[in-house]
């Protein structure tokens, strides 16, 4: 039965789609077998695989308004073992059609949970927002996987996103754990992100995985060629970095 691991992070660009992108891909390339689901209208996980987002006549969104069966809505093999339940700009409507629909905070719950068992890892990109999506994904998670940026105002943003995670699980997902905390974008030439790692590390009662991503071109690169790391450019410090944590979220399945 898979894990299902909702990557979110109410503060925009601190590294979300890329580690959605790039755990999955590494996942796969480890032998597990993957279902990325993208759950941000920006479809930027569907691009960064290689498709063309505006294209997709069947996405999460279809899916989620009944449309189209979760089945239909998948793009299998993207890579191999990774499979994508793609987004795009149409995901935007959900939040106000979905409103008025009974248990609308567990509908992606429901609908992953006819294809869970083929799985061994479902990860879910969330947008950058507390909204009606995040909720969906955090009702649907076993696990949440914070990624901070090292930067200054990191911190504050964590505390919203545990407090999130504290609501959900009180009120609708009580099996709801947290993975844990990945610190991206490290810059090793700077004392700042040093600082964000030790500060966080101080205040956090969570697990924080030992891996550090660093920052590294050729991961903010990858998306336009529509790659993951791992085929972009499998060797950089960025796939080295993906590698060393899809095998701690593995190891970390065992303590769960
Ligand atoms: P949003 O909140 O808009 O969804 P996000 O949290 O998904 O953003 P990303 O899109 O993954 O964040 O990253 C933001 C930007 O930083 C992107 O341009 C991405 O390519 C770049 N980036 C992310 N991680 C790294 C890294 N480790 N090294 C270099 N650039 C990175
Ligand atoms: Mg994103």
């Amino acid at each position: 039965m898979g894990r299902i691991i909702a990557i979110a992070n109410q503060k925009g660009g601190v590294g979300k789609t890329t580690t959605a992108i790039n755990l999955s891909a590494t996942l796969a390339e480890a032998g597990e077998k993957v279902l990325a689901v993208d759950f941000d209208p920006q479809g930027n996980e569907t691009s960064g695989l290689g498709l063309e987002k505006e294209k997709i006549q069947n996405t999460v969104y279809e899916m989620l308004v009944g449309e189209c069966d979760i089945e239909n809505c998948l793009v299998k093999e993207i890579q191999k073992n990774l499979d994508l339940l793609p987004s795009n700009v149409n995901l935007a409507g959900a939040e106000i059609e979905l409103l008025e629909i009974r248990n609308k905070e567990k509908l992606l719950k429901n609908y992953l949970e006819k294809v869970k068992d083929q799985y061994d890892f479902i990860t879910i990109d969330c947008p950058p927002s507390l909204s009606l999506l995040t909720i969906n994904a955090l009702t649907a998670a076993d696990t949440v996987l914070v990624p901070i940026q090292c930067e200054y105002y990191a911190l504050e943003g964590l505390n919203q996103v545990l407090k999130t995670v504290k609501l959900v699980k009180k009120k609708m997902n009580p099996s709801l754990e947290m993975e844990g905390v990945v610190f991206t974008m490290y810059d090793a030439r700077t004392n700042l992100s040093l600082q964000v790692v030790e500060s966080v590390k101080a205040a956090l009662n969570e697990n924080i995985y030992n891996t550090i991503i660093p920052r590294n071109v050729r991961l903010a690169e990858a998306p336009s060629h529509g790659m993951p790391i791992t085929v972009y450019d499998s060797k950089s410090a960025g796939a080295e970095s993906y590698r060393m944590l899809a095998a701690e979220v593995i190891s970390r399945g065992e303590e769960l």
